[in-house]
């Protein structure tokens, strides 16, 4: 996958810098690349990271999207179209999107990538994520790229904040710093066994900003892996706002929607991981 498929000397300076990291990023991955799909396991022939049929069972979203979340939003509607829950609870966040459905084979590489410790799943997504945000308005804006916070346990228990792993991977494609500006100041429940008004219980003033010089007065893009209706991402928003955030957008790999019964599975509840987070 390639941002442009232009030579470099046709671009202008800034879009070289950005084609050079890139080459540099996917130098780097070639010494990494796995042998077999990361979602199947079957044999990797040609491609990278997925097998054909892997690969294809991902989902874009194309087409119109909310204003405001960017959910899909149906065919018929404009491109400005706000969805009927952005209208009933407003999010802080200025827009969000995401480049992939919560299908799936998206749903399975992320609990891959964040409970069987499979790092290398995040440089596969960042490229998704580079490739989305390079379409969208906002490119211009971003002075700094801010992973969502994982309580500092759950990071320890896991090895790696996933979120992290995709702000790093993405922004170096575009050689944007990153800041860990947010703090998760207690244990929560994973958002997406939860109801609308109970994460909005779960995840209420669980978010500090330890980092206010980081992002006063800048433009914000926010990292996490996917978004259902929005609660985590428009709280790390709110935070941020009142540390003096200029303006914050947020970019996930993938897009849940709570209608979906495939997008609210639960992860497994057997790992380490899980058995250790039940005694914080
Ligand atoms: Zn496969
Ligand atoms: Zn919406």
């Amino acid at each position: 996958m390639s941002l442009n498929r232009e030579g470099p000397d046709l671009l202008p300076t800034s879009m070289k810098q950005i084609h050079l990291l890139r080459q540099a990023f996917t130098t780097a991955l070639d010494l990494v690349l796995p042998n077999h799909c990361l979602a199947c396991e079957g044999a990797l022939i040609d491609k990278p990271f997925l097998c054909e049929f892997c690969r294809d069972q991902l989902r874009l979203i194309d087409g119109p999207r909310c204003s405001e979340c960017g959910k899909p939003v149906g065919k018929f509607s404009t491109r400005e179209t706000r969805c009927a829950e952005c209208k009933r609870h407003p999010l802080q966040f200025s827009q969000a999107s995401a480049p992939l459905q919560y299908s799936t084979v998206t749903r399975d590489l992320l609990l891959k990538l964040k409970f069987e410790r499979k790092p290398l799943i995040a440089s596969f997504f960042a490229d998704f994520l580079a490739q989305h945000f390079a379409s969208l308005y906002w490119l211009v804006k971003v002075d700094v790229v801010v992973p969502a916070p994982m309580h500092w346990f759950k990071h320890f228990a896991r090895g790696y904040n996933q979120a992290e792993l995709l702000a790093n991977g993405m922004a170096s494609q575009f050689g944007m710093p990153i800041s860990n500006a947010l703090k998760k100041t207690r244990h929560t429940q994973p958002q997406v066994r939860l109801a609308r008004s109970e994460r909005l219980k779960n995840i209420g003033d669980s978010i500090e900003v330890r980092r206010p010089e980081d992002i006063r007065g800048k433009t914000v893009l926010l990292i996490d892996d996917v978004m259902t209706t929005g609660t985590t991402c428009s709280e790390c928003a709110r935070v941020m706002y009142e540390a003096g955030a200029e303006e914050v957008f947020a970019l996930t790999v993938a897009r849940a929607l709570m209608r979906n019964p495939s997008a609210v599975s639960k992860p497994p509840t057997h790992t380490v991981e899980d058995e250790l987070s039940q005694q914080v």
